[in-house]
């Protein structure tokens, strides 16, 4: 359990102004030219040393990512890239920090393009985050009036911050098509390598951060590396930001340890499982991407990387859906998969064609309209899919699918033999074409 002193996000639920004169009281932009006084190799090494794994999903190292940028200009310049796009079904983290804690971000972002030899940072919120531009773009500009950034700043840094809107497609989220529609164009995954270190935005060195990862950096510099990786598991440490959703009593959204277990995260912040825990089916742990794990798996797990990739799912963006006995965990799928099919770019054609098979044929055995054989069908489709993409979007299609059926197979062939015993006529797919 998190110690209240252990908290970064102290104003998460907006009990406080998000104006920079309380900013300041909470403690942001404390001793922020001390610590870039303290040069690039200092604060990476600290951030490597904190052991912090970005919190955008894929928990890769962010203090190793912001080694990967060249340490000497060949003339093009860096930028620090910041992904606000949070369109991941479930995940609701980052709309918190940039509706109520946007110092922390516009502070992380000059620690962060600082150590990677950056003067520009850009932050590319998802389209429908209206309010959250509003509120970004406001504490940018008093930012800038008190001179903490801009050409002339009195961190003696010049560093230049930009928000700018997405239009709202799920795929804008993946970093390289994020780059592609921040350049103006169709927000389009691209073929790595290049990787953006090297040849990102504009094709200059570009490091691509999640919100919460670049707005924890000031607080764990200014704590130390020791305090943060302090908190939590052996390489799962520090704090997180959890969204609980789903039929717990009370949803929520909340700042724990790393590897709190989920028995202890539902206890304690949700008020328990609706109906109690005997009344819990599964839960999705980390955004709709990552599959599903059943009941007894996960209650007393640790929520943490390490263990939920054990358990053949993962934290993802730690978009907890709880789902209790009443869920129909078919349908469920099969909406998802619908989303999968909607948002894909269609470039590449196993994600093209293969999104809206897998739906069209999961929406069929959500209503028992299927072949008992097809399981195995669809699940290998999955295979083909997943790994065979320019992103991993294909992947994020076929892992809740492959959850379901390792799971719940029973429950589909419950299904088709009902519908065997008992057909009904006027089939609907999950959500219309
Ligand atoms: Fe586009 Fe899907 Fe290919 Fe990603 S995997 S590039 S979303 S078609």
């Amino acid at each position: 359990m998190l110690n209240d002193r252990d908290r970064i996000f102290t104003n998460l639920y907006g009990f406080h102004s998000p104006g920079l004169k309380e900013a300041l009281k909470r403690g942001n932009w404390d001793g922020t030219k001390f610590l870039l006084e303290r040069g690039r190799d200092w604060i990476i090494n600290e951030m490597k040393a904190s052991g912090l794994r970005g919190r955008g999903g894929a928990g890769f190292s962010t203090g190793l990512k912001w080694s990967f940028m060249p340490k000497q200009s060949d003339g093009r310049p860096h930028y620090l890239v910041v992904n606000a796009d949070e369109s991941e079904p479930g995940t609701c983290k980052d709309r918190e920090i940039l509706r109520h804690d946007p110092h922390l971000l516009i502070e992380g972002c000059m620690l962060a393009s600082f150590a990677m030899g950056a003067h520009a940072a850009y932050v590319y919120l998802r389209g429908e985050y209206i309010a959250e531009r509003i509120a970004l773009q406001k504490a940018v500009d008093e930012a800038y009036e008190a001179k903490l950034v801009g050409k002339d700043n009195v961190h003696g840094y010049p560093f230049d911050i930009y928000v700018h809107h997405g239009a709202g497609a799920y795929i804008c989220g993946e970093e390289t098509a994020l780059l592609e529609s921040l350049e103006g164009k169709k927000g389009m995954p691209r073929l790595k390598p290049p990787f953006p270190a090297n040849m990102g935005l504009y094709g200059c060195p570009t490091t691509v951060n999640n919100v919460e990862s670049i707005a924890v950096a000031g607080t764990i510099l200014r704590r130390g590396a020791a305090w943060f990786s302090g908190i939590g598991r052996p390489n799962n440490v520090g704090t997180k930001l959890f969204c609980v959703s789903g039929h717990v009593n009370k949803p929520c959204n909340v700042e724990e340890a790393m590897g709190l277990t989920f028995r202890e995260l539902i206890e304690t912040h949700c008020g328990g499982i609706r109906g109690g825990w005997d009344n819990l089916l599964a839960v999705i742990p980390g955004g709709v991407s990552v599959p599903m794990v059943p009941a007894d798996q996960i209650i007393d797990a640790p929520m943490d990387f390490d263990t939920l990739r054990g358990l053949r799912s993962g934290l993802g963006t730690a978009a907890v859906m709880v789902m209790d006995k009443s869920t129909d965990v078919v349908r469920a799928i099969a909406r998802i998969s619908y989303f999968y099919k909607h948002e894909s770019c269609g470039q590449c054609t196993p994600c093209r064609e293969g999104t809206g098979w897998m739906w069209r044929v999961i929406s069929r055995m959500a209503e028992g309209r299927a072949q008992k054989r097809e399981i195995d069908l669809l699940l290998d489709v999955t295979t083909r899919v997943e790994g065979h993409t320019i992103c991993a979007l294909g992947d994020a299609a076929a892992w809740p699918i492959q959850g379901l059926i390792r799971h719940f197979r029973h429950e589909i062939e419950k299904r088709i033999d009902d519908y065997a015993a008992n057909p009904h006529s006027d089939p609907v797919l999950v959500a219309a074409e």
